[in-house]
């Protein structure tokens, strides 16, 4: 009998962790690994407001996956995953087909404009290396152009920011680091430069208590960040977002939406039944009545049985559930019994720049300023290890002996 393929889909944490804990426990006579990602490399997701603000070189969130995977042991794809033949155990990329024995589903999130209209053809999301590195390289072009023209439009400068979560709290709080930079670079007055965040409930990070939001709402705005908070908005032009019933146009050179993600669309063009843009599984990280499919991370949803909610989509989420999924793979290849999914919180931070957050840790202790940055950094070098382990933290970590 030929030997099972397991294809994983998505080179993320969740996609990632599982094909480098499908090398370790199974032999090379027990099963076929292959791994289809769009790059070449691997970036951190988790670091992507740093590149979309130019306070981090994109190469330092990217390494190449030839560098954590032994292509002699599992055989790497490059290229587009646009649908999955359930029924013939197919997988079509944008240059061949792959077949299945198991699946891995792990092709991470996409910006979710809610139909706002305009959104997607106007505003820059925080998606994936290239369009992050593509916000921090218009940003500078801003300010460059700016500083080079006779007549000045001081909006050019404005960088306005939908949605007070934690992608669009953690990157104005990078802006708050760079923009002073930027005007030094090119000789503008600080107060000429506005960052602006708007947010549509009435208070920015929801999930922390009130007393670290208003620590870091102060903070940010001690730093030069303007908030909107409780402002809806409705459309986004050329020029900038209009919100409120009284339609205002907060003109900007710079327009960034951070007002939500969805799973990969890959999910609905393979016929997955949809909840809210992902597809609920069960505790074994399967979708109902799917037998070798198991969809992780970004693109689904998995219910906590204490809370009877989802557990929040986070890369912390992801690497766990990587692991979880390639053990229930060896087993199911091991005519053994798959086992229930048990998250393991360790605790949630948001950076606000360089050297000061919020958060809460392991405990339910809560931590803000250096303490919580430091920890920030702690969490960020840890997600590293696991998915490429300690060299890549060496090369590419944020603690770094040099
Ligand atoms: P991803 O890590 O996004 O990986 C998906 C992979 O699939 C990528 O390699 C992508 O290139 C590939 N891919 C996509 N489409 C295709 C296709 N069609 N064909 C082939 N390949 C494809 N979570 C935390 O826990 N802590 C944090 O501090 C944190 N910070 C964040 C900061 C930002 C700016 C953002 C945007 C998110 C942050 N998150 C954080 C959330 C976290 O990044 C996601 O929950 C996590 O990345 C989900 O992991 P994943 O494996 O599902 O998908
Ligand atoms: P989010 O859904 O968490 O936040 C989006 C924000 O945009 C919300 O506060 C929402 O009220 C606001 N919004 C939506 N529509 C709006 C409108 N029309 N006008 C104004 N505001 C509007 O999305 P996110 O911040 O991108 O986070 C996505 C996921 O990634 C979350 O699960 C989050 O936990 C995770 N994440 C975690 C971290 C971390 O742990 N440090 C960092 C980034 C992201």
């Amino acid at each position: 009998m030929s030997k099972p393929k397991v294809v994983v889909l998505g080179a993320g944490y969740a996609g990632l962790v599982a094909t480098r804990r499908l090398t370790q426990q199974l032999s090379a006579e027990e099963a076929e690994i292959v791994l289809i990602n769009k790059h070449n490399y691997h970036y951190e997701s988790t670091w992507l407001h740093e590149v979309a603000a130019g306070t981090i070189n994109p190469n330092q969130a990217r390494f190449m996956l030839t560098d954590v995977v032994n292509p002699k042991r599992v055989r790497l794809i490059y290229d587009n995953v646009t649908e999955v033949k359930r029924e013939d155990k197919r997988v079509v990329l944008e240059n061949s087909e792959v077949s299945y024995d198991y699946l891995v589903f792990a092709l991470g999130f996409v910006s979710n404009s809610f139909g706002i209209p305009g959104m997607e053809e106007n505003a820059y999301a925080i998606t994936d290396i290239d369009s992050s590195r593509l916000i921090a390289e218009h940003i500078e072009y801003q300010f460059a152009q700016y500083s080079s023209s006779e007549e000045k439009h001081d909006e050019q400068l404005t960088i306005v920011v939908g949605g007070g979560g934690f992608t669009g709290i953690e990157f104005v709080g990078e802006l708050a680091d760079k923009v002073p930079e930027l005007c030094k670079k090119y000789d503008i007055d600080r107060s000429k430069a506005k960052i602006i965040n708007v947010e549509a409930m009435p208070s920015i990070l929801p999930m922390f208590d009130d007393d670290l939001v208003a620590y870091g709402k102060q903070s940010l705005e001690n730093r030069g960040v303007e908030f909107r908070i409780g402002t809806a908005i409705k459309e986004c032009t050329e020029e900038g977002f209009v919100v409120g019933d009284d339609h205002e146009l907060i003109k900007a050179g710079t327009i960034v939406w951070t007002g939500g993600v969805m799973g990969n669309p890959v999910l609905s063009e393979s016929g997955f039944d949809m909840f809210k843009g992902k597809v609920n599984v069960g505790l074994d990280l399967r979708p109902e009545g799917e037998e070798s499919i198991f969809v992780l991370g970004d693109c689904s949803w998995t219910m906590d049985p204490e809370s009877g909610k989802p557990f929040p989509p986070t890369g912390q989420l992801a690497v766990q559930e990587g692991a979880k999924a390639a053990d229930n793979i060896v087993a199911l290849i091991r005519d053994e019994v798959v086992t229930d999914f048990v998250y393991s919180d360790k605790g949630t931070v948001a950076s606000l720049g360089l050297s000061d957050g919020i958060g809460n840790v392991l405990d339910g202790k809560k931590l803000s300023g250096k303490a919580a940055a430091a920890m920030k950094k702690v969490v960020d070098d840890r997600s590293l290890f696991l998915v490429g382990g300690a060299k890549t933290v060496l090369k590419k970590g944020k603690f770094r002996p040099f």
